[in-house]
């Protein structure tokens, strides 16, 4: 079954409930958890006038297409009440796929990889936690190496 990196996001109202609803319904829908990452928390990220976020990073198996992944984490954070404001404002619940096998995708609606998980240590040092021997598939390197680069 393909395998997935799904990254979890919080900065609004009960953050370490958000994450683990959102692991909750991931599960109810047919997305399978393999590894769950530590929970860190982390100094937001783009917009800084807004609560540190708590972030974390899931491997997933599931037989969704990559698409459907996508829509799966929408309708999740949808259905947990976000609001869509500001780029990169606060938000109780951020949903990204960041990895799928090692698939290459540029459509406007679904970017894989990420297209800026690679510059984002709240991503890389959890993702690289669950398998630090993960190449990126565009850069061709390790995560565990992306990571170690991030924190010189
Ligand atoms: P960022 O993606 O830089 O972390 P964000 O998570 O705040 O920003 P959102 O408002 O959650 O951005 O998502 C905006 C849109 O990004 C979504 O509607 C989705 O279609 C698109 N998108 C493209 N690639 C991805 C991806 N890999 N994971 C999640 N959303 C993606
Ligand atoms: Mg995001
Ligand atoms: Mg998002």
């Amino acid at each position: 079954m393909p395998k997935a990196f799904v990254a979890l996001g919080s900065n609004l109202g009960d953050r370490r409930k958000n994450i683990t609803e959102a692991v909750e319904k991931m599960k109810e829908r047919g997305i399978n958890i393999i590894k769950m990452s530590s929970i860190i928390e982390t100094e937001p990220y783009g917009y800084k006038e807004q609560g540190k976020f708590l972030n974390a990073v899931c491997l997933v198996e599931t037989e969704l297409s990559p698409s459907e992944l996508l829509d799966a984490l929408i309708e999740i954070e949808r259905e947990m009440g976000r609001e869509r404001k500001i780029r990169w404002g606060p938000r109780n619940i951020d949903l990204d796929l960041i990895f799928y096998e090692d698939r290459v995708i540029r459509e406007e609606r679904l970017m894989v990889p990420h297209p800026d998980a690679h510059n984002r240590i709240f991503v890389m040092g959890p993702a690289a936690e669950i398998d630090p021997d993960f190449i990126h598939p565009v850069l061709k390197k390790k995560i565990g190496e992306i990571c170690k680069e991030l924190v010189k």
